[in-house]
């Protein structure tokens, strides 16, 4: 079916939408440079009223942290518009696993800190004080001794959390950043235990996550990504509007091929942003 006949299908969708779940590397930004038509996209999506969250699976940075690099980028981004997989796995510890308070951290001080900002306490003697979870993210510093002591803890049947499945973080650098699904799978080796939760996209409660904090309901959001895989999965998963964009990893031709077929595809965000204008 062509992309007309698709927007066509989805009009009374595209008039009750209220807000966007927006993928940042491939979608707003590649690398440290934003796409230079993302200005013009916010002033037509804030002129229509329409609220937006930028997400991420980057656990190493906390919301504060990202709203520094968010906002030297120029973009319109408020502690409230981030949700990352760490924002994701304290909503997950807070609603699934009430009893755990205890924290053994392999991960940023930036990440420990959004930890600590909701209560929890963080174990920083494994030796002595058995934690309630373990919480693997990603550690551009990894401490080998802590990962160590990690894999002491999960051996020993504590819960094993991981905030992310990404197995590795893109760079323009050459090297190769080892994240969190690695480090994960390097503590699966060493103790035969995989984790109990992974968080992150795309596992579709990172969508909820955003719902729940918004109070929306899923017919008024859309999630916008270059990913079929993960972006338009989790959409898919998670039942709301999926938009996928092809400034990033997605050529035209991966699209026909896919299982995951996302509801609307167009060039890029802006592209998008005029088409809600034209059904408003
Ligand atoms: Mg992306």
């Amino acid at each position: 079916m062509s992309r007309e006949h698709n927007i066509k299908n989805q009009q009374s969708h595209l008039k009750q939408l209220k807000h966007l779940i927006l993928d940042l590397d491939g979608t707003i930004y590649k690398g440290e440079t934003l796409f230079p038509f993302v200005h013009e996209f916010f002033d037509i999506i804030q002129n229509l009223g329409i609220g937006y969250t930028f997400i991420t699976n980057n656990s190493a940075f906390s919301v504060r942290q990202y709203l520094q690099k968010l906002n030297t980028l120029g973009l319109p981004a408020t502690v409230d518009t981030i949700y990352t997989s760490a924002l994701m796995t304290i909503d997950y510890l807070q609603s699934r696993m009430k009893g755990i308070k205890r924290l053994f951290i392999v991960g940023t001080d930036g990440l420990k800190s959004e930890f600590r900002d909701e209560g929890f306490e963080i174990v920083t003697s494994p030796e002595t004080q058995c934690p309630d979870a373990v919480v693997v993210g990603f550690d551009p510093n990894l401490d080998f001794t802590a990962l160590c002591k990690a894999g002491y803890w999960i051996q020993r049947d504590v819960p094993f959390i991981a905030t992310n499945p990404d197995r590795i973080c893109p760079t323009d650098q050459k090297t190769l950043l080892i994240d969190c699904g690695s480090l994960c799978a390097a503590l699966e080796t060493a103790t035969g235990k995989s984790p109990d939760a992974v968080l992150g996209k795309p596992d579709p409660r990172m969508i909820q996550g955003v719902i729940n904090r918004k109070h929306l309901e899923n017919g008024d959001v859309a999630v916008i990504g270059d990913r079929l895989y993960t972006d338009m999965e989790m959409a898919k998963r998670a039942d709301v509007l999926s938009v996928l964009v092809l400034t990033g990893e997605t050529q035209p031709d991966d699209i026909s091929d896919c299982s995951v077929q996302p509801d609307i595809v167009v060039d890029n965000v802006l592209e998008f942003a005029k088409i809600l204008q034209k059904y408003r």
